[in-house]
């Protein structure tokens, strides 16, 4: 700890593990883990201590982050093509943002585990008929019946397949600097909003050209990242490394606690204190400085740089208010975090036909307000979390192809949080680049 005095730790097994399913089949649910437990790390110590030394880069304000995915992946329609829709995409906003802030984007998909959602409510209500909410797929089905929304632990072994599926794409497939050029001025040419963008897109081709001179490709690696929600899981696939005696959790190179998740005495920080990986928590409006600070202190208490991530969800209204304390208070104990900006999950409200959605003016509202929130204080804007996806859909409102509340029901896929568009992503990082640059 920072004072010198040794706190242990209580095993996160005999503490409460707040959005854990009611599994109705103990015996089951001790097979599955059983069986995961003898399966192979999807990720290598190696892999996660590399994401550790490129987020104590952006600890030194070296670098930026770029974290963006699906809120919910779905088991089903697993598709190669939509994997890599959704690289190019992550790779093509890096490339936007590496250039305007000079600075090189470390890239991590909110994918390959992104499977299981806390949610506020226990159930769900549907003209008079209530059923166990939706968990995400790692928990049970999205469709309203009973039989779909009873929790199954054969999911877990299925998205453990998934997430490996998911990551081989990954792995055998990059796109060099000139195709993801080249669709940014595509993007750009045929984009309402290009005009304005053309002097960034120039200046953007010539840092890619000496990037390229250089040898280097930001954005070229990619990492993966999901919310650590379900225990069972993730301590199934938690292994010693051998070589170097640390523990680390196997199903992806990142994890985060969510906002609902962090308790000092829950058994998720007390899970996330014994693994070695780099690790994010999410930080709604009623974090106080003090539980930040507490946070650290159980989470990083060798103040190790790369280790510990923020991402702060205030709302677009409130991010002003609310993060300078917060980022005063951490500045000043010395703890090296990662700051990040989620502008989604506080900027969620409920359209006339029922769905959920963002406006696209609040996400980017909240990214100006965390950015300028961190030039007031000297301290370095880290990062965006974002939630995204490779295709035409229409979930998120606004955006310089205007969609309205008219247009969600088109093409409303999301399982849970609306996302951006394909299109509406290289907006957003075409006009963070601009606030960047
Ligand atoms: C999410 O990232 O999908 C999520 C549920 O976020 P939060 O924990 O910030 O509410
Ligand atoms: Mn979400």
């Amino acid at each position: 700890m920072s004072d010198g005095t040794v706190e242990t730790v209580p095993d996160w097994r005999t503490l409460v593990a707040h959005q854990r399913p009611e599994w109705p089949d103990q015996v089951r649910l001790d097979e599955v883990v059983a069986d995961l437990a003898a399966s192979p790390s999807l990720v290598t110590p190696q892999e996660c201590d590399t994401l550790t030394a490129r987020l104590a880069q952006v600890a030194e304000g070296k670098a930026f982050l770029l974290q963006g995915g699906d809120c919910a992946e779905r088991l089903d329609n697993l598709s190669t093509q939509a994997i890599q829709r959704k690289l190019r995409l992550l790779q093509q906003m890096s490339v936007i943002l590496t250039s305007a802030s000079a600075l090189p984007v470390v890239t991590v998909g909110r994918i390959a585990g992104q499977y299981a959602k806390p949610r506020s409510w226990p159930t769900e209500t549907v003209d008079g008929r209530t059923l166990p909410v939706y968990r995400g797929d790692a928990v049970n089905g999205i469709g309203f019946t009973q039989a779909e929304r009873q929790p199954d632990p054969a999911r877990l072994r299925r998205v453990y397949d998934a997430s490996r599926y998911t990551l081989d794409v990954l792995r055998a497939h990059t796109y060099d600097l000139h195709q993801l050029r080249e669709r940014n001025q595509d993007f750009v040419a045929r984009s309402p909003a290009g005009v304005g963008c053309g002097r960034l897109v120039r200046r953007i081709g010539r840092s890619m050209s000496s990037m390229d001179a250089r040898g280097g490709a930001s954005g070229a690696e990619l990492f993966a990242s999901h919310e650590g929600l379900l225990l069972d899981y993730e301590e199934a696939l938690t292994r010693h490394d051998r070589g170097s005696g640390r523990r680390y959790a196997g199903s992806g190179h990142m994890l985060w606690i969510g906002d609902r998740t962090r308790q000092l005495d829950g058994a998720h920080v007390a899970y996330f204190a014994t693994i070695d990986n780099p690790i994010a928590v999410k930080l709604g409006p009623a974090t106080t400085p003090e539980h930040a600070l507490a946070l650290i202190d159980r989470l990083d208490p060798d103040r190790r740089p790369g280790r510990l991530t923020f991402i702060v969800r205030m709302g677009a209204r409130r991010v002003r208010d609310l993060l300078p304390e917060l980022v005063e208070k951490v500045n000043a104990s010395g703890a090296p975090v990662v700051w990040v900006s989620d502008p989604m999950h506080a900027n969620t409200f409920q359209a006339p036909s029922r769905h959920k959605t963002r406006r696209f003016d609040d996400v980017l509202a909240e990214v100006a307000g965390f950015l300028e929130v961190h030039k007031a204080l000297g301290t370095h804007a880290g990062g965006l979390h974002v939630e995204l996806t490779g295709e035409d859909v229409t979930e998120c409102i606004g955006g310089s192809a205007e969609l309205g509340f008219e247009d969600l029901h088109r093409n409303y896929e999301s399982a849970c949080d609306p996302r951006l568009n394909a299109d509406q992503a290289l907006e957003l990082a075409f006009l963070v680049a601009e606030m960047l640059g």
